[in-house]
């Protein structure tokens, strides 16, 4: 079986367990580090949605994509990684969701930023699930008022939350830390209705996520193998 099938697979067969058949989570496929041919070979398979970290690796990726042919066919673009201020402006030109907004700053540059042409950038909330204080994300008491603030944004739309919690190989850990995040959600809910995401599973832990709730799922390693250089740590 190929990474792609087995991926599709191990979601439908979580989808089944844990009763959500009706509803499968978006596959985002996590292309960072990867280059564009890997992506038109997904894309060739069907794949639409592509999760990158880094702006100035990914604008002269699509345009490479581009050139391969994947201009203007419906990929859709998730920013997922960290968010410099200085780095706000290509984020909100060139992409249709952003996962990893955490302060109210960044989110009052990407609606100003986001073209008028364009329909409102989709963004999450990140949460700092797991309470790492190295890691990016804001706290859970933060994320009304946060939440709040943002849903007016003009050029925005608050769709939900994202977090990215400290690896275990545990999956009723795994799944505490994803159910946190459902609870996140259904708090804000009664403040927002018309939230509906929930960005959550990697590779390791897509099972967990998908039994607690997951709209969106960021898959990486699974689908491409493991990256082959250091990550940056910037955007
Ligand atoms: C790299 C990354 C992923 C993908 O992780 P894998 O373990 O390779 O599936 C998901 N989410 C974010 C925010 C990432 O930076």
């Amino acid at each position: 079986m190929s990474p792609y099938s087995d991926v599709l697979s191990r979601i439908d067969k979580a989808c089944k367990e844990s009763g959500r058949s009706h509803f499968a989570p978006v596959l985002i496929a996590v292309s960072k580090t990867q280059p564009a041919e890997r992506l038109a070979e997904l894309a060739q398979l069907g794949q639409r949605d592509f999760g990158e970290s880094y702006v100035q690796e990914a604008l002269p990726k699509r345009e490479a994509l581009a050139a391969l042919g994947w201009a203007n066919r419906g990929l859709i673009w998730h920013f997922i990684g960290p968010i410099q201020s200085n780095k706000t402006r290509p984020i909100a030109e060139h992409f249709d969701w952003v996962h990893s907004v955490d302060r109210l700053k960044i989110a009052e540059r990407l609606s100003a930023q986001r073209p008028a042409g364009l329909p409102p950038l989709n963004v999450c909330l990140e949460v700092n699930i797991s309470g790492e204080t190295s890691k990016g994300g804001g706290l859970p008491a933060e994320l009304p008022a946060l939440a709040q603030a943002v849903a007016r944004l003009p050029h925005l739309r608050l769709r939900g939350l994202m977090a990215i919690p400290a690896p275990s190989a545990d999956p009723a850990t795994q799944r505490a830390a994803f159910r946190h995040l459902r609870q996140l959600l259904k708090q804000l809910r009664t403040l927002d209705p018309d939230l509906d995401t929930l960005s959550m599973g990697m590779s390791d832990d897509l099972e967990a996520a998908i039994a607690e709730g997951a709209t969106h799922l960021r898959i990486g390693t699974a689908l491409f193998g493991a990256r082959t250089y250091t990550e940056r740590t910037d955007t």
